[in-house]
């Protein structure tokens, strides 16, 4: 193993003894964070605090989110291997190359195309074979409807209706909701036709701009 390799290991196993001190207990989330190359999917400028547990900027002023974050969120998801799986709001890519790493089948959805088309080369590289598209996630992607999962990394004013509409019966939806400057993460259960809602505050994420989210 050459020096740098080395390096990024030991850092990586740095931040998962972090997310283990913060809390983080399913080992398949640890496995995951461990195994997928954070420092690769941001901007080479802030590639030394790739495994620091912050979220970093990228391009089109978002923000990949913080690995504790990303870890929680994918925890409460409670992802099963196979499970279908829908990410609203893509950016860099990394929280979809997570999932996929858990052996999810992986549905993904960005507006901004310049983000989508840095993070499918990075699907590409990686090797993980994500299903992804532009557009407004708010209205979520019926065509592939129902999802096991649900997971948004922008945060919206409430819950988009349309979301919970395309769970599957036993799915989980996580999603930050509040004002702009801070959020609760918002865990939706479907169980036949009842739906179950619980919440955790203390979260902050760029806004979820569409139809069910906020307009700009
Ligand atoms: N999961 C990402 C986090 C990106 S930040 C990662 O791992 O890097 C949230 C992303 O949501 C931003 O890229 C933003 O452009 C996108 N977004 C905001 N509103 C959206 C919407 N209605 N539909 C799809 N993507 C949206």
């Amino acid at each position: 193993m050459n020096r740098s390799v080395h390096r990024e290991h030991t850092e990586r196993e740095a931040l998962v003894e972090t997310l283990v001190a913060k809390g983080i207990k399913d080992e398949g989330v640890l496995a995951a964070i461990y195994s997928v190359p954070r420092h690769t999917f941001v901007d080479p400028i802030f590639e030394r605090r790739a495994y620091e547990d912050s979220a970093l900027p990228i391009d089109c002023q978002q923000t990949i989110s913080q690995p504790y974050t990303v870890a929680k969120m994918t925890e409460l998801l409670q992802v099963k291997k196979y499970d279908k799986v829908l990410e609203v709001g893509t950016g860099s890519g990394y929280q979809a190359c997570i999932l996929a790493e858990m052996g999810a089948r992986v549905f993904t959805i960005e507006r901004h195309l310049d983000l989508l088309n840095r993070a499918r080369k990075m699907f590409d590289k990686l090797g993980y074979n994500i299903a992804s598209r532009t557009g407004d996630g708010t209205v979520g992607w019926s065509e592939y409807a129902p999802y096991d999962g649900i997971i948004v990394t922008a945060g919206a004013p409430e819950v988009p209706q349309s979301l919970v509409k395309q769970l599957a019966d036993g799915g989980r939806l996580v999603i930050p909701t509040g004002s702009q400057q801070s959020q609760s993460l918002v865990i939706v259960t479907r169980k036949g036709s009842e739906f179950g809602y619980s919440e955790i505050g203390g979260f902050k994420f760029v806004p979820l701009v569409g139809k069910e989210g906020w307009q700009k």
